[in-house]
């Protein structure tokens, strides 16, 4: 059972991080944001897929200008990245934008971040500082000799300063490094030092593979750690794919379930069906159902039930047919390769009406 750090609350909209609050799943959109359509329509695909924040870009003033109309159409909080120009997290906030990702010692000088902090204290907004071990100070590479997690810990401390020197204190903080272990270290160190909120994640973690791992062995270690309040998964891929992995590492600790657990075999010499494929349509048809289930797909009747006998609902294959089975049980034979996606997502279907009908 993991005992969570406990941590300050922040809200960002209606979505509560730290404090009580489950660990959240956010992601960021990859589209130009000054491209409305093609934004709102990424937001809103994260946001079916179980992504509770969704952070955007705001490059310049062109982006900053349609912010409104994006979250007038965004069914969940958004946060606004900004970077150097204190004007455009001014301008977020005023278009109503939930919270700020913004570093104030890299916004200019104190009247910048004066006017940041104040227009983000009024209306509610909180900041994230966001320190990546790419992208520290020469003189704190020098003083430690390195991006170690020693340096990165200072570094958003500083950055915490100039905030809370402002009376303000609405913050949550990540601390990325694409080196697992360091990464790991860091969190570990800012634990011991503050109680804001932490947003993790494993940076410039790769593509879905590699990604995935990377992000799995690290965020993994942190959350059993009891660290961590919002995460993301940085994936060089569509994010859509993000939120899946996060959810599955949530699963994996027993810390949050969200939709079906597709268990399916590795497949082996008896596998007479194209089971890789199967697996794959199972899961894709699936992925915005919320329902927490398990459904397991199988590649042969002999072993196949037995083996997911836990399995709210299966599959196994067979020459030419699939067996469909409850908890083990076998309740229906289905002939014909080509049939067994469409019988077996009608019986999942039927599955669900029962289970929410309950
Ligand atoms: Fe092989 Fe059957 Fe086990 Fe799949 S369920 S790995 S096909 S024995």
């Amino acid at each position: 059972m993991i005992k969570r750090k406990k941590t300050r609350e922040v809200r960002i909209g209606d979505v509560g991080i730290g404090g009580d609050n489950p660990v959240r799943v956010q992601s960021m959109c990859n589209t130009d944001t000054r491209d409305v359509a093609a934004t709102v329509k990424q937001i809103n695909e994260l946001a079916d897929a179980g992504c509770e924040i969704v952070r955007i870009a705001v490059p310049d003033t062109s982006a900053a200008a349609v912010l409104q109309q994006i979250r007038s159409e965004s069914k969940v909080p958004l946060v606004a990245d900004i970077h150097f120009d204190h004007r455009l997290a001014l301008a977020a906030v005023d278009a109503g934008i939930e919270g700020l990702r913004i570093n104030p010692g890299n916004i200019g000088g104190s009247d910048k971040v004066d006017a940041v902090v104040s227009a983000a204290a009024e209306r509610g907004v909180p900041i994230r500082i966001g320190v990546n071990g790419g992208s520290l100070d020469k003189s704190l590479l020098e003083k430690y000799g390195g991006p170690t997690p020693e340096a990165m810990v200072e570094s958003a401390l500083e950055h915490v300063a100039m905030l809370e020197k402002r009376g303000f204190e609405d913050i949550k903080i990540s601390l990325k490094s694409s080196s697992v272990l360091n990464t790991v270290a860091a969190y570990k160190l800012l634990g011991e030092k503050v109680d804001y909120p932490q947003h993790v994640g494993i940076t410039e973690a790769g593509t879905l593979v590699r990604g995935a791992v990377k992000s799995s062995v690290g965020l993994g270690i942190l959350l059993w750690e009891g660290l961590g309040d919002t995460m993301r998964v940085s994936l060089t891929h569509d994010p859509v794919a993000e939120v899946g992995v996060a959810w599955e590492i949530l699963r994996s600790l027993g810390l949050r379930e969200r939709g079906p657990e597709i268990v399916s075999c590795p497949t082996c010499g008896r596998t007479e069906i194209d089971l890789i494929g199967l697996a794959q349509q199972v899961e894709d048809r699936l992925r915005e159902v919320e329902e927490v289930f398990t459904v397991a797909v199988m590649g042969c009747v002999v072993n196949g039930p037995g083996e997911a006998r836990e399995a709210d609902i299966g599959i196994a294959g067979g020459k030419g047919l699939g067996i469909i089975f409850r908890k083990g049980e076998v309740v229906r034979k289905v002939r014909g390769n080509e049939n067994l996606l469409p019988e077996f997502m009608k019986e999942i279907e039927k599955f669900l009406e029962e289970k929410r009908g309950k």
